[in-house]
């Protein structure tokens, strides 16, 4: 087996299959990031490329939908793949290349490897991102952030509730201080993403329901008495495994108390900005791999004696998604060098004032590049006709993963809603 995907029935030929083969799409996506990109990120895309190109053919990764992408986590975290948010210094990893901007690198390699591998390790990078952040050297959360890094266990954060999804701060799951310290949990959560696979979640409860200002932050490990999950059918993405957990009696030794009562909707906030930023890179790197996809096909694919690129309503059509996907890059990367840049210059506390508007601007990033990834990825797949909806490439995953990235983190209404709440307070600042 080539690069080259497997299928069950080949409906495009063994010419363009072969050219559709992640080397190559590789190589269209950084013909065009060469011109935009420092030679520091364009280095470290190329090095976890090289790595992807070599794990495929290695383990003759298919992508199909029954492969069991969890599998592949450890070897992802043997070199440093599943975040590179930051450098790990207190678990001894000490990544050179670190940061939002890495971390888009990273996200750009892997999403072309495989879409549903790469939304799923997203989903280990929330459970990550609070334990780096309240850890306090505590030998027992050190322990779990060096094996969630480093892959030897996915990783999820429950946040969702059955009823209480957008209205997140608002929860019912409950959690009891004890006189040792300890707490105990009760309550439901739903569609978080990993949970059925994961040895570490990040949970939050409040000790009073519906009282947003009463919540908690536990780091849980799955093994403990009181938990128990089943999985959540999403058919779009049958690799990842979202859970639906029972907490019942559920106790959390105090070692494992990341943030205790009126700590939980502040750690819940901070996560927001490299989430949702996170989302927008995933989704731009949906957009280059529908694209490469796309781009590929359009220039082989041929109808009426011309290669169908050379027909304007499929060559403009694909010159239209490819401007927006490059000038949103574009922004992005400016907003991943910046908030890097002022993360060293402040030493990790940027700011309250810079912060607030980097809120803003990741509901902006996270809206309009999931709404691009939709558009991008739908519309590169209908170029490709029968063969972008067929299993022989990966374009499904990227149409059903565009279509999940608008509901999570905050739907679309909800980033509409916090950019109108900053429209006040700028209108406030501004007008005399
Ligand atoms: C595949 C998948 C993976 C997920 N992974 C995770 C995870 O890892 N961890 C986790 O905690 N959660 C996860 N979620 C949950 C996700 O964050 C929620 O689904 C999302 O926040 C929306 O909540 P809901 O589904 O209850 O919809 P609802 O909140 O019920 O919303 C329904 C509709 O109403 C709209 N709406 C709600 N309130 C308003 C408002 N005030 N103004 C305008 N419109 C509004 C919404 O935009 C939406 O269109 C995941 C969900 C999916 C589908």
């Amino acid at each position: 087996m080539t690069e080259k995907q497997k299928f069950d029935t080949q409906v495009i030929n063994d010419e363009i299959l072969d050219k559709l083969c992640l080397k190559n799409r590789y190589a269209f996506i950084n013909n065009n990031l060469t011109a935009i990109l420092s030679q520091e990120e364009f280095n470290f895309l190329r090095k976890v490329q090289r790595f992807c190109l070599r794990f495929e053919k290695k383990n003759e990764i298919t992508h199909r939908s029954d492969e069991d992408a969890y599998a592949w986590i450890p070897a992802f975290g043997a070199e440093g793949y599943i975040t590179r948010q930051h450098a790990f210094k207190e678990v001894d990893l000490n990544y050179p290349e670190w940061g939002l901007t890495a971390d888009l690198m990273r996200t750009i390699a892997i999403d072309s490897f495989d879409p549903q591998f790469s939304m799923a390790g997203g989903a280990t990078v929330l459970a990550i991102n609070p334990i780096h952040e309240h850890h306090e050297n505590i030998p027992e959360r050190l322990d779990a952030l060096k094996e969630l890094v480093t892959g030897k266990t996915p990783g999820a954060i429950l946040i969702t509730e059955p009823e209480r999804g957008s209205d997140a701060v608002h929860m019912l799951t409950i959690c009891e201080e004890q006189e040792d310290g300890s707490f105990i949990l009760n309550g439901t959560k739903v569609f978080n993403t990993n949970a059925p696979k994961s040895k570490w979640v990040v949970a939050y409860a409040t000790a009073e329901q519906n009282k947003g200002n009463m919540m908690a932050q536990f780091l849980i490990n799955t093994e403990w008495e009181g938990w128990s999950c089943e999985r959540v059918g999403i058919p779009w993405t049958p690799k990842v495994f979202i859970g639906k957990e029972k907490l019942e009696n559920l106790r959390v030794p105090k070692e494992y108390v990341l943030g205790g009562i009126g700590k939980g909707r502040e750690y819940l906030f901070e996560g927001l900005v490299p989430e949702r930023i996170a989302i927008a890179c995933g989704a731009i790197s949906q957009c280059w791999g529908a694209l490469s996809h796309a781009v590929i096909y359009a220039n082989l694919r041929i109808q009426f004696q011309q290669e169908i690129l050379k027909f304007q309503g499929v060559g403009f059509l694909l010159a239209d998604l490819w401007a927006k996907t490059t000038n949103l890059t574009i922004g992005l990367l400016k907003f991943c060098e910046s908030f890097d840049e002022k993360f060293i210059k402040f030493e990790g506390n940027i700011p309250r004032n810079i912060s607030q508007a980097m809120v803003a601007s990741a509901s902006q990033f996270k809206y309009q590049a999931t709404a691009l990834s939709k558009e991008v990825c739908y519309e590169s797949a209908n170029l490709m006709g029968g063969a972008g909806l067929c299993d022989n490439t990966l374009m499904h995953d990227y149409m059903n993963i565009s279509r999940i990235q608008e509901i999570l983190g905050g739907s679309r209404q909800i980033q509409q809603y916090i950019m109108s709440l900053s429209l006040r307070t700028l209108f406030k600042m501004s007008v005399s």
